[in-house]
């Protein structure tokens, strides 16, 4: 099955040989190719939404460090916020469903967690999944959209300022996810950037639920609105931008530092520093090798809190047939 058909073969088979799925361990030296930018970006020209939003958020998110805008609940909710988010969004939603099946649930359940993706302002579900399909086909290679063999600078955050033709309009990357496309949910998501207004809806949510909380135990204007802007402030901005570096760092610091179990033809390695930022992401090799199983990590030590969350719904009857390492028959 080719990639222009329904269902790219990255995301649902698997492409390595025998080889390549047997552990090896091996440490491996830091891979030397240099790769021009891929073709679709030239001639470059600036991608103006994504420029401005990636610096407003910035800019927003500094206001973290006027003591003004904290508060013990505005932090917390922030660190919940990353695992609701985060990790039930963009690992679970995102990344190990929607992009590679690695398991399946009730569709309600589906869009719930593609909602939650959503609210992290990485893109439409749809536009995701299709740059993450053409990451796994080409990883490391030119057409790979964010390749750090390019330079650490563009795998991190670069090619996120420039247009990339493949997807830039949804008749440009449709023909990678017309799986997703299917469901008129995903559709809609794309009309008017309705993805986008969602996200700004549940921005404003948080502030007119620290506003309540605040007026609950202030009784005043002054503490209803600071404790509005804190959630804001620690629940919003700071936790998009943690969450965006943490989801950069695997395309970036995953393909350049760490250890490899499996010889893939890219140079995708196993972080643990990435990992335990990413909820279990950074184990980047073994997903390269594996990547519909629902479990990065592959071995005893390889930590992935995104996976014991996939098996306690497992447990619960929420998701089923889940896919896992190959390796883990022979153990
Ligand atoms: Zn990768
Ligand atoms: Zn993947």
């Amino acid at each position: 099955m080719s990639i222009e058909n329904d269902v790219p073969d990255s995301a649902l088979s698997e492409p390595f040989d025998e080889e390549s799925t047997s552990v090896t361990n091996e440490t491996g030296s830091v891979d030397s190719r240099q790769l021009e930018l891929p073709k679709s970006v030239q001639p470059i020209k600036a991608d103006q939404f994504q420029l401005i939003f990636i610096v407003l958020l910035h800019i927003l998110a500094l206001l973290a460090f006027i003591p003004w805008f904290y508060s013990m609940a505005g932090f917390l909710t922030g660190i919940v916020s990353v695992f609701v988010f985060a990790m039930m969004g963009i690992n679970i939603g995102y990344h190990r469903l929607l992009t590679h099946r690695g398991f399946s649930c009730p569709k309600w359940f589906e869009h719930a967690l593609a909602l939650l993706g959503v609210c992290m302002l990485q893109g439409s579900p749809a536009r995701w999944v299709a740059i993450h399909r053409l990451h796994h086909k080409y990883s490391d290679e030119q057409a790979d959209p964010h390749s750090p063999f390019v330079s650490a600078y563009w795998g991190h955050i670069g090619w996120l300022f420039v247009r990339n033709r493949e997807f830039y309009e949804i008749n440009n990357f449709e023909r990678y996810v017309r799986d997703l496309l299917r469901d008129p949910f995903y559709l809609m998501l794309e009309q008017k950037l309705l993805w986008f207004w969602i996200y700004c809806f549940h921005a404003f949510l948080f502030f007119a639920g620290g506003y309540a909380v605040g007026w609950y135990v202030t009784g005043n204007f002054d503490g209803s609105v600071q404790m509005g802007f804190s959630l804001l402030v620690w629940s919003v901005f700071v936790r998009t931008i943690f969450v965006w570096h943490c989801t950069w760092a695997v395309n970036c610091i995953s393909h350049l530092w760490g250890y490899q179990n499996y010889k893939t033809s890219d140079n995708s390695r196993n972080n643990w520093l990435v990992s335990l930022f990413a909820h279990g992401e950074g184990w980047h090799n073994n997903h390269h090798a594996e990547q519909m199983s629902a479990s990065h990590g592959h071995l005893w030590y390889e930590f992935d809190l995104t996976w014991w969350v996939i098996w306690s719904l497992e447990k619960v009857g929420l998701v089923k047939n889940v896919v896992r390492p190959r390796c883990w028959k022979v153990y």
